[in-house]
């Protein structure tokens, strides 16, 4: 993954500026209020080792573990002294998340009269229905593209993908090799008619076949009736077609698998799918505004309180806790909660923990189609995501500049706060529409800006802990996590005061 040499530049940033501490010592700015005291590290390291523990097994979305950290959060904002804003009365909006993926107990695969065993011996890569029996057609030649498959089922060995075409992104190196050499067949073996395709793994796909399998098992999410999370509908469809309708009716084997496909026998395959609903929760809690006026808008800080649960085990350790992936922003939250209800502010504010945001931004795709308030009473959406880790001095703020940008006047309001609070150097890089991790879209104030909310998001972007379970509360920055939730409460105490609401720039189009 590419990434900005940020030492030497933000080194020098901080020789001209004074450092956190002294900028504390100094008499706060007219601007600033005294409540900022209430930003405290001590509290949020207190919550965050709380709230990334290993009791919390790594929070899955629509999973108890989720319903146990979000009784945990509704419990943090009863103490804080906010009231409850979800559904009847309590701190809870409940949504049902739609998952297809391919059913295990109704799929077989039989080769040569042998049963293997979907995801552990065989692989499907896609969500694809398959239905066949026949013998298998060795193919020798892959690159002859003239060959008639049509009707058959067909077996080759997967050859290693483009380099160029492996994606730069944070996930491991072996299950992105993988993820590109399956690309490449699904184009290879597009609309060819084949009734399955048996790839038989190289070496190091064969090394990457656990976590691979154990990142397609989960199959596909989506919410109904949400706001969608790309242009042009539903994610079931349209981030990731090579997964969905459509695809070929791949299968990936084991390596030591070649020479049984090779006899060409007979193979007996049915690879089902299962659609289901599964309970997931919003955790919303209201801190009323005192303009008489101003508080039937809103002010909403956003965050996702679920994480990647548990998983493959490394370095001895199966919880991918999730400390910085978003136990950062949401002990955040809870900081700026109790500066609120120390002096609150002229408009009311929400604090939102997103369900199922890792499972693919489920929860705030529903709560911008089904706000708790009008939609068009939310006046500013600060989303934050993973705001603990990397350079003391570096962070982002995406959508600050176009296409991303949707309200100049909300992005000034924040420039200003980081101004008298954490003073960081922003790395522009991450808000840009080449950035190859697409950074912009990964969290929840997408669906926000999409209905027409100025929306934000503060990041300290990617490390190598990222999604794995060494994103845990000891390798958390907790100067710069504190200094980051000043920023974001200022930023709110801004919006929440303002004479006049940011405007949404007329302009605004995401590009995708
Ligand atoms: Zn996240």
């Amino acid at each position: 993954m590419p990434r900005r040499p940020l030492v030497p530049l933000a080194l020098a940033f901080a020789l001209l500026l004074p450092t956190a501490t002294t900028a504390q010592r100094a008499p706060a700015p007219r601007e600033v209020p005294a409540a900022m005291r209430e930003v405290r590290e001590a509290d949020l390291k207190r919550d965050l080792y709380a709230m990334a523990s290993d009791g919390m097994r790594g929070r899955e979305g629509g999973t108890i573990d989720e319903l146990r950290a979000s009784i945990w959060v509704a419990e943090q904002y009863r103490k804080i002294g906010l009231a409850p804003k979800g559904d009847d009365g309590t701190y809870f909006q409940w949504f049902n998340m739609v998952r297809t993926r391919v059913s295990t107990t109704m799929s077989r695969v039989m080769i040569g009269g042998q049963s293997f065993a979907l995801f552990t011996d065989v692989t499907a890569p896609g969500v694809v229905p398959i239905e066949a029996i026949g013998a298998i057609t060795w193919l020798a030649d892959l690159a002859d593209t003239t060959v008639d498959v049509r009707g058959k089922i067909v077996a080759a060995m997967l050859p290693a993908p483009n380099p160029a075409s492996i994606r730069p992104n944070s996930y491991p190196l072996n299950v992105r090799y993988v993820d590109a050499a399956i690309a490449a067949m699904n184009a290879r073996f597009a609309r060819r008619g084949a009734l399955a395709i048996l790839l038989v793994a190289d070496a190091r796909t064969d090394a990457a076949f656990g976590p691979f399998a154990t990142m397609r098992i989960r199959g596909l999410y989506d919410v109904d009736r949400g706001v969608p999370r790309f242009n042009g509908g539903s994610d079931r469809l349209a981030p990731m077609p090579q997964l969905g309708q459509g695809a070929p009716p791949i299968l990936l084997v084991r390596a030591s698998m070649a020479a049984t496909l090779q006899a060409q026998p007979t193979a007996e395959i049915a690879v089902r799918l299962e659609r289901f609903e599964t309970p997931c929760v919003n955790v919303i809690a209201e801190l009323e505004g005192t303009d008489a006026k101003l508080r039937n808008e809103y002010v909403l800080y956003s965050s996702h309180q679920d994480a990647n649960g548990t998983r493959y085990v490394i370095d001895g350790d199966s919880v991918w806790a999730g400390a910085d992936d978003n136990g950062s922003v949401s002990v955040a939250q809870f900081a700026a909660a109790r500066a609120f209800v120390k002096k609150p502010g002229k408009r009311s504010v929400l604090f939102v923990h997103h369900g199922s945001e890792e499972r693919g931004l489920i929860g705030s795709r529903w709560h911008a189609a089904h706000p708790v308030v009008p939609i068009a009473q939310i006046v500013a959406v600060i989303n934050g995501d993973m705001i603990g880790r990397n350079h003391p001095d570096s962070a982002s703020l995406l959508g600050a500049q176009p296409p991303h940008r949707n309200s100049p006047e909300f992005v000034a309001m924040a420039l200003k706060a980081n101004a008298l609070t954490g003073k960081f150097t922003l790395d522009s890089l991450w808000d840009r529409p080449t950035h190859p991790e697409g950074w912009y879209f990964r969290s929840d104030h997408v669906p926000y800006a999409r209905v027409g909310v100025p929306s934000l998001m503060w990041t300290t972007n990617l490390h190598d802990d990222y999604h794995t379970p060494k994103d845990n509360p000891q390798r958390i920055d907790y100067p710069k996590l504190t200094r980051m939730a000043q920023w974001m409460y200022l930023t709110g105490w801004f919006v929440a005061n303002a004479d006049k609401r940011p405007a949404l720039d007329p302009a605004f189009k995401l590009e995708r």
